[in-house]
C-alpha cells in the first residue's frame, strides 16, 4: 500500500538498514495493474517452508522493494511471487499528515487470515504500489481479527482497528487477486494524485 509521495525518502525498515549499509539490497520489480499475476490467488506457504532460505530471501527482497518505493505494505504477488506473504510497517509519520504521531510496526505476515468483527465501515484514501501515482476512496471494515505466522514460524492473533486494519485488508486482498480499485466506493473518487491535490487546493 502507498500514499502520495512527499518527496521525502522514508527511513528503511529495520530489516533493510544493515543491507543498505552493505549495499546489498535487492529491489524487485513491482508489477502494475494489468499484469495477470496480480489477479491470481496466491498459495499458502507450507509450515515446513516458512523458515527456509528461499522464504527468508523473499521477505528481505519484499522489505527492500517496499522501502525503495516508499510503501507501507507489500504483498508477495506484487513482485510476481504467488505466495501468501505480506510485509507492512513504517516509522515516520511526517510523510502522512493525516496520520500524525502514527507509526506502524514492521511485520511479516505469512498465511494471514482476516476475520471480520463487526459491520462498521471506515473510509480512507488508498494508494497502491501496483497502481502508481493514483489514489481512490475505499470503505473497509473497521474492526478485524487477523492471525498469521511470522518469519520464525510463531503464530500471532490480534484485534486491529483503524488505519492498520485498512493496510492489512488492502495487502491481504492482493493475496486473493483483488486490488483496491475493485472496491472503490465511487469511481469518481479516484484519480491521479496531482490532479486530486489540485482539485483539493481549489476546493474552498
Ligand atoms: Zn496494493
Amino acid at each position: 500500500m502507498a500514499f502520495k509521495r512527499s518527496g521525502v525518502r522514508s527511513p528503511s525498515s529495520p530489516y533493510s538498514q544493515l543491507r543498505i549499509r552493505k549495499n546489498i539490497m535487492a529491489i524487485r520489480k513491482i508489477l502494475r495493474a494489468g499484469h495477470p499475476l496480480l489477479r491470481e490467488v496466491s498459495q499458502q506457504v507450507p509450515p515446513e517452508e516458512i523458515r527456509s532460505q528461499e522464504i527468508k530471501k523473499l521477505i528481505r527482497d519484499m522489505f527492500d522493494t517496499m522501502d525503495a518505493a516508499n510503501g507501507v505494505g507489500l504483498a508477495a504477488p506484487q513482485i510476481g511471487v504467488l505466495k501468501r506473504i505480506v510485509v507492512a510497517g513504517f516509522d515516520r509519520s511526517d510523510r502522512y499528515p493525516e496520520l500524525k504521531e502514527r507509526k506502524m510496526e514492521f511485520r511479516v505476515m505469512i498465511n494471514p487470515e482476516i476475520k471480520i468483527l463487526n459491520g462498521d465501515y471506515e473510509g480512507f484514501w488508498e494508494g497502491c504500489l501496483s497502481v502508481p501515482d493514483m489514489r481512490g476512496y475505499v470503505e473497509r471494515i473497521r474492526n478485524i481479527q487477523i492471525q498469521w505466522f511470522d518469519e520464525k514460524e510463531e503464530h500471532h492473533k490480534e484485534i486491529v482497528t483503524g488505519f492498520d486494519a485498512v493496510v492489512y485488508q488492502h495487502e491481504c486482498d492482493h493475496l486473493d487477486g483483488i486490488l483496491y480499485i475493485d472496491r472503490l466506493k465511487d469511481p469518481k473518487m479516484f484519480g491521479y494524485n496531482d490532479e486530486l491535490d489540485l482539485a483539493d487546493s481549489q476546493d474552498v
